[in-house]
């Protein structure tokens, strides 16, 4: 209404009655739950979303589905028999929408591990048809997203989008800890994100079940994979430069000076 307004030249006023407060703090909790790896239980593979919503409609879409998937990732593999051989771990952070403190309380207490946590996933733009994986990580990880995401062909989300940074909470771990979001079919997700609009009919059960299948077949492969997903962000896949390989040239011209 607004933009029809302007087109027609009129001159807007706008008034906002703001009446927001700060209330003091209370202790709530992330939830967590997991599938324990078989032969390293202690490294993991990470799927999240957000428990908490904004205060207006029921938080269906931000972040319910988030949530939702995450934890039928976990209710596939127990279901299936399925036990990868690394950790899957269900985190659903508390309080996204104030100040991010589950998913900072959850980085100051696992400073000792985070070598341990391969790769960390989170959904927050929305549980809609899935596309496939947006991801931050190096050309070697990116190889195998690659190859990973093609499996997601019977389901159509084969698409493997290297980013400079994803999630919301799980920002904070950017060129730290690989991470991936998932890339679906939102170009709707902001008429209902923190609006009143935001209800369970916005949800679609097909698009719900697909994402799901995604989420755990990405989580059950990078948690099985025979070497750990490499954790390096360099963008040159090659290794040539690395340094055993200089001081391999570097004999090599030693022999063939010696030889001459
Ligand atoms: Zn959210």
């Amino acid at each position: 209404m607004l933009q029809r307004m302007q087109d027609r030249g009129d001159n807007i006023t706008i008034r906002l009655n703001i009446q927001t407060q700060n209330l003091t703090e209370v202790t709530s909790r992330n939830t967590v739950a997991e599938v324990q790896g078989s032969e390293q239980p202690e490294k993991v593979v990470i799927v999240s979303g957000h428990l908490d919503s904004w205060d207006v409609g029921v938080g269906a879409m931000d972040d319910g589905g988030g949530v939702f998937i995450s934890w039928y990732a976990l209710v596939v593999l127990r279901t299936l028999g399925l036990k990868p051989k690394r950790t899957v771990r269900a985190v659903l952070w508390t309080n996204e929408e104030n100040g991010m403190a589950g998913v900072k309380s959850y980085n100051e207490v696992h400073q000792d591990d985070l070598d341990d946590f391969i790769f960390i996933m989170e959904s927050d733009y929305g549980t809609f048809t899935p596309l496939g994986l947006e991801f931050v990580a190096g050309a070697k990880g990116t190889c195998i997203l690659t190859e990973i995401m093609k499996l997601l062909e019977p389901i159509n989300a084969t698409q493997a989008v290297k980013s400079t940074s994803v999630g919301s909470d799980i920002a904070l771990w950017t060129g730290i800890i690989p991470t991936g979001s998932l890339l679906n079919d939102n170009d709707a997700y902001f008429w209902y994100h923190h609006t009143k609009a935001d209800t369970m009919d916005v949800m679609d059960t097909d698009a719900l079940d697909k994402a799901t299948a995604l989420w755990a077949s990405v989580a059950y492969i990078l948690a099985d994979l025979k070497d750990d997903f490499p954790g390096d962000f360099s963008d040159s896949d090659s290794g040539f430069y690395s340094v055993p390989n200089v001081l391999f040239i570097i004999l090599l011209s030693l022999v063939g000076f010696v030889l001459r």
